[in-house]
């Protein structure tokens, strides 16, 4: 049985916008997953000083893929779409961030799983809202309704 995962996208250099429909598309061609819902695109300004205005959006996968293996395929996604590592949290052409898997707990160096940020980041939860079932909550008991009202609508514009 396929997994539902939920990826979150960002970019903030080279035409963001285009990044992430090149991205939703690289997604859908991931072996052995298909994409099933993304949200609307988001702007905001980023949390960092002097770094361009982010794009974000969140996407919905059917996998049969590792949760390793489907990192692997995001982290191939970045590099193909040029991403250079620099300093953390620097500006980049594509950000792919696995936010959940199905309702798995994971933790090992490379991937965390729920995303540590996803409930303090209006540009990741808003997205993620439009795509979660109504009865979403997080291993915690925390419902979506919970999550957003602890997290504001405030300095993201919905395209
Ligand atoms: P942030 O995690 O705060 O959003 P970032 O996305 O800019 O920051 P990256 O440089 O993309 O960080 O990734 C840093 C490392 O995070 C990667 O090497 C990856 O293995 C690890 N990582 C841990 N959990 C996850 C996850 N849920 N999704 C994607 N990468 C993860
Ligand atoms: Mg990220
Ligand atoms: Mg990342």
């Amino acid at each position: 049985m396929p997994v539902r995962a939920y990826i979150g996208l960002g970019s903030n250099l080279d035409a963001p916008a285009e990044q992430l429909r090149s991205a939703l598309q690289a997604l859908d061609q991931i072996a052995g997953t298909r994409l099933v819902a993304t949200s609307a695109l988001y702007t905001s300004d980023s949390l960092l000083p002097g770094q361009p205005r982010y794009t974000n959006a969140v996407a919905a996968l059917d996998t049969d893929l590792a949760p390793l293996a489907l990192l692997d395929a995001l982290q191939g996604i970045e590099n193909d779409q040029g991403r250079v590592r620099k300093e953390r949290w620097g500006p980049r052409t594509l950000d792919l961030d696995v936010l959940l898997f199905g309702d798995q707990l994971i933790d090992v160096p490379r991937l965390k799983v729920p995303h540590y940020h996803l409930h303090a980041r209006p540009f990741v939860l808003y997205p993620l809202a439009e795509l979660v079932p109504d009865d979403f909550h997080l291993a915690d008991g925390r419902s979506l309704a919970q999550l957003l009202q602890d997290c504001p609508f405030v300095g993201l514009e919905r395209l």
